[in-house]
């Protein structure tokens, strides 16, 4: 084994892929290949950076490496890192459940899969008795159904089927989890790319490439995939075809509809909620008893005005198309109902200001900076408000937890379905992609 031959054979499976799958050229060029041998195959960072270990690279022939940097690709163009954190999975079980959702379609393109100590690196559908072309969300609950009905009942030993017993290394057991043998890439261990969380010695260069670069590559992909089966150049598996497709389909639902929908929900509840009564203010049916000594006093009744913050991320990945949508959005906020407006960047550059008309909003739109909406969040305990929208490419830090009372309902408008590792996150607030 040498490092020359590693590079060797990376440099022929690069081209076995790019020859095979031209369509995944976007994604495969942003990738960046880095060997380190304290891993045991592969695996790729969120940001594309392929951690490869040497002597195993050096064993593939070109089609088994085309197989592991399609696998590897096929996680950054599914964005599967952030859909784990999405649907709030198990990393190592959505990590299983997404490589049998790739696998087969590499399988289709009559690219090997490569061994691992003398078996395929290789998890399928039919590990779990599940079909090919499920999403891996439908295979990750097949897996934990199949756990569930396999689960020893009080007073039982093991399944003899139970991980570690039989299957040999790599081998998976029908439960959906790898056996205890050595994991690999294509096997329940392909890094970040997957599951969203950073292995031990396997970070992120500063000048990875950033989340909205791999977002737009992710959708060329698709968009290729679709273009290759219209012209009929080169044949796309049907798997990965049918994601790219719905990838590219907008939604059902609008999302400026569906917040606007949202929005008025929350002003009706609010504003229905309670009735203040108050004195500070002549009742209009006062006149009815007269005014004066002997006359009693009639309180006025007034329902409390929902208060609306609107918060816009205003970093440097927001791209000026980005930043339009998001205007246009608030624009019709503030139709509906004044709103406290924030600009935020890794800092809130003014006060919390009223904005009553689009006009209102120019002068505040400063920016250009870091990504972080936590001072943002500082500016809102400061002024309350029962409803707030962040408007955002994804792309940036939110806090762990809401520091704000549980009553504010927080809505996250997402523009280009972009998420950093910080993202927006559904623990707190009602996540709302902008297609
Ligand atoms: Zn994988």
């Amino acid at each position: 084994m040498s490092t020359m031959q590693a590079e060797q054979a990376l440099a022929a499976g690069r081209y076995a892929a790019i020859k095979l799958a031209p369509y995944f050229r976007p994604v495969l060029a942003r990738m960046r290949f880095v060997a380190n041998n304290d891993v045991p195959t592969a695996g790729t960072t969120a940001k594309g950076i392929c951690y490869y270990n040497e002597a195993f690279i050096s064993t593939l022939n070109a089609k088994e490496c085309a197989f592991v940097l399609l696998h590897e690709a096929s996680h950054l163009w599914l964005r599967h890192h952030a859909r784990t954190a999405h649907y709030g999975a198990d990393h190592g079980e959505a990590n299983c459940a997404q490589d049998r959702a790739i696998n087969p379609s590499l399988l289709a393109m009559g690219l090997p899969a490569p061994k691992l100590d003398g078996k395929p690196c290789c998890l399928l559908p039919k590990d779990i008795n599940a079909p090919d072309n499920l999403s891996w969300e439908e295979y990750y609950t097949l897996a934990r159904e199949a756990e569930k009905s396999q689960a020893p009942k009080p007073g039982q030993g093991k399944p003899s089927n139970a991980p570690g017993k039989g299957n040999g290394p790599g081998t998976p057991d029908p439960n959906g989890k790898p056996s205890k043998g050595p994991r690999g890439v294509a096997n329940g261990q392909c890094g970040a790319c997957s599951t969203g969380k950073d292995e031990p010695g396997q970070g992120d260069p500063a000048d990875a490439p950033t989340d909205g670069e791999l977002e737009r590559a992710s959708k060329a992909v698709s968009q290729a995939m679709v273009d290759a089966e219209k012209s009929k150049r080169g044949s796309v598996p049907g798997g990965f075809l049918r994601t790219a497709q719905a990838a590219l389909t907008p939604p059902q639902v609008r999302w400026n509809q569906k917040l606007r929908t949202a929005v008025q929900a929350t002003l009706r509840a609010v504003a229905t909620g309670g009735v203040v009564s108050s004195y500070t203010r002549i009742s209009r049916r006062q006149w009815g008893l007269g005014y004066g000594v002997g006359s009693p006093i009639l309180p006025t009744y007034r329902a409390p005005k929902p208060r609306v913050a609107v918060v816009l991320d205003t970093s440097g990945s927001m791209r000026q198309a980005d930043t339009v949508k998001a205007l246009s959005e608030i624009a019709a906020i503030i139709k509906l109902t004044e709103a406290t407006f924030i600009a935020c960047d890794a800092r809130v550059y003014d006060k919390p200001r009223t904005v009553k008309r689009f006009r209102d909003l120019l002068p505040l739109l400063k920016g250009g900076g870091g990504s972080s909406f936590v001072p943002a969040f500082e500016a809102l305990k400061e002024n309350p408000c029962d409803i707030v929208i962040f408007l955002t490419d994804g792309d940036i830090t939110v806090p762990s937890s809401n520091p704000l009372p549980p009553s504010v309902k927080v809505f996250w408008a997402c523009i280009n379905q972009g998420y950093g590792s910080h993202a927006p996150t559904e623990a707190y607030g009602t996540i709302l992609k902008i297609d």
